[in-house]
């Protein structure tokens, strides 16, 4: 098995949105075989009317995952924690208590029926791109070969993206901030 880099986006428009991503990144950093070593701010996002989320605005942020595990099984379990978080299976373009995407594993390129990465609209996303370049601005996409710091700059996506500031400290004490990665990193 070969560690790779994954990067996760999470995002919730429905309830408690902040206890919803609290507790998505606590399930991601209980993982086996894996370690987060990242995970950026929360930010508020506009809805986009192309996804028909209703009208509440999301919290949307980024996790940095370390893993052994393949693709489809990361696919699976994000499924997995999409459920147990109460995501209603039957109508997933909805409001959603939680959305789990993953938008890059490593530098692999992957084009199989329910599994496309890159994520095809990372780079269209501003609510994607503003926490993914914070927590990783020099990152390549493997296809556009340009940086998340010179995808978010040349975005067309206006839509509104707001840092929350004062950002809400965790209630479960185990998401580790931005500045800490690199420390989880070199103690992995
Ligand atoms: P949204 O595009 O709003 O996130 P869903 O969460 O319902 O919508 O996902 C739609 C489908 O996208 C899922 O059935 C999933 O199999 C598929 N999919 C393809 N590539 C990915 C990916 N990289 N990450 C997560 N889901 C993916
Ligand atoms: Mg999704």
């Amino acid at each position: 098995m070969s560690r790779e880099i994954v990067y996760i986006g999470f995002g919730s428009n429905l309830g408690d949105r902040l206890d919803f991503c609290d507790r998505a990144v606590t399930l991601l950093s209980l993982l086996p075989h894996s370690l987060v070593t990242g995970v950026s701010s929360l930010y508020e996002t506009e809805p986009l009317p192309e996804n028909n989320p209703g009208p509440q605005w999301f919290l949307n942020g980024i996790v940095r995952l370390e893993t052994d595990l393949t693709p489809q099984s990361l696919l699976e379990v994000c499924r997995e924690v999409e459920k147990s978080l109460g995501r209603d299976q039957d109508d997933r373009s909805g409001p959603r208590t939680l959305d789990l995407d993953i938008l890059l594993y490593g530098a692999r390129v992957i084009n199989e029926p329910g599994l496309i990465v890159p994520h095809p609209r990372l780079h269209l996303r501003r609510f994607v791109l503003a926490p993914l370049a914070e927590l990783a601005p020099d990152l390549r996409h493997p296809l556009l070969n340009k940086t998340m710091q010179e995808l978010l700059a040349q975005l067309g996506d206006r839509s509104v993206v707001r840092r929350l500031d004062p950002q809400p400290s965790s209630r479960y004490g185990s998401r580790p901030s931005c500045s800490s990665a690199a420390a989880a990193r070199d103690s992995a």
